[in-house]
């Protein structure tokens, strides 16, 4: 049985304010406890009778986890560039997806620090008129490769969230929200614990989980921040302009919903100040 774990740090134990992940703060601390969660992952998964675990580091530059400290049995995925983002490596091989750590979304939520994919250009997302956070898309895309959704961990918020989407996914809450920058902490190693017993349990019981399938052409809305933002994206051809700030646009599948969505956030991140602001030219 082969397991693939999405991993973000946001929705870690411990983690209560962006200011916390910043490379000149308390980061390294964080990285620890994002490593340790997804161990306590790992661990569960092989109990339950995994015999191959991929993890998916995906926050930032996409190389948080310290691979000395990951348990010796599974492997990373470790690096920027990727066409599949949070979901690099991940095919119709694999038997079910976690996700460790991960956040809710921008725009409707007061989860700890909310956002989707890149706060700095992102106020909404919607698939097929429905608002999605990162974790919902992720589960669609996975979706199209058969691969079922099992388990969550983020705050109380995010997971209320995820819900709505994945009613009987497994959970474990690892921190109370109070506002997006403010949480009412659990120890880790208690949220540890119990990871690793709910994602051994929903492992166990693999054949109750079916994979979030979307039928049919998959749409996507992005309600960006600004318009030098939105504008750019139209330069893919099937994107269109709904207003200043937000553009739609329809494929075929969702995996190619997926990489078109993270190419436009890609360049609307490019064109927050400008092209020339980004790129050595
Ligand atoms: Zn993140």
């Amino acid at each position: 049985m082969k397991i693939f774990i999405s991993a973000d740090i946001e929705g870690v134990a411990g983690v209560a304010t962006i200011q916390q992940l910043k490379t000149n703060g308390e980061y390294q601390r964080f990285r620890q406890l994002m490593t340790n969660e997804v161990n306590a992952a790992v661990r569960g998964a092989f109990k339950a009778g995994a015999d191959e675990v991929v993890v998916a580091d995906g926050h930032g530059n996409m190389s948080n986890i310290l691979i000395e400290s990951l348990d010796k049995r599974a492997r990373l995925v470790s690096g920027n560039n990727r066409v599949m983002a949070q979901l690099e490596g991940i095919d119709e091989s694999f038997d079910g997806i976690i996700f460790i750590g991960h956040h809710g979304r921008e725009g409707d939520s007061h989860a700890v620090i909310s956002h989707t994919l890149a706060g700095i250009c992102v106020n909404e997302m919607r698939i097929n008129g429905k608002v999605v956070g990162e974790t919902e898309m992720n589960a669609m895309v996975a979706g199209d490769y058969e691969v079922p959704s099992l388990f969550i961990s983020g705050d109380d918020i995010y997971v209320n969230e995820v819900k709505e989407t994945l009613p009987n996914v497994e959970s474990v809450v690892t921190k109370f929200a109070r506002n997006r920058i403010a949480a009412e902490l659990i120890h880790p190693d208690i949220v540890k614990q119990e990871i690793e017993e709910k994602v051994e349990s929903a492992i166990r019981r693999i054949k109750d989980f079916q994979p979030l399938v979307l039928d049919g052409p998959v749409t996507f809305e992005i309600d960006f921040k600004g318009p030098q933002q939105a504008q750019m994206t139209t330069t893919i051809p099937s994107v269109k302009m709904l207003t200043p700030t937000q553009i739609a646009f329809t494929c075929k599948d969702m995996v190619t919903a997926y990489k078109q969505m993270w190419a436009c956030v890609i360049i609307a991140i490019a064109c927050t100040n400008g092209i020339t602001g980004s790129v050595n030219a």
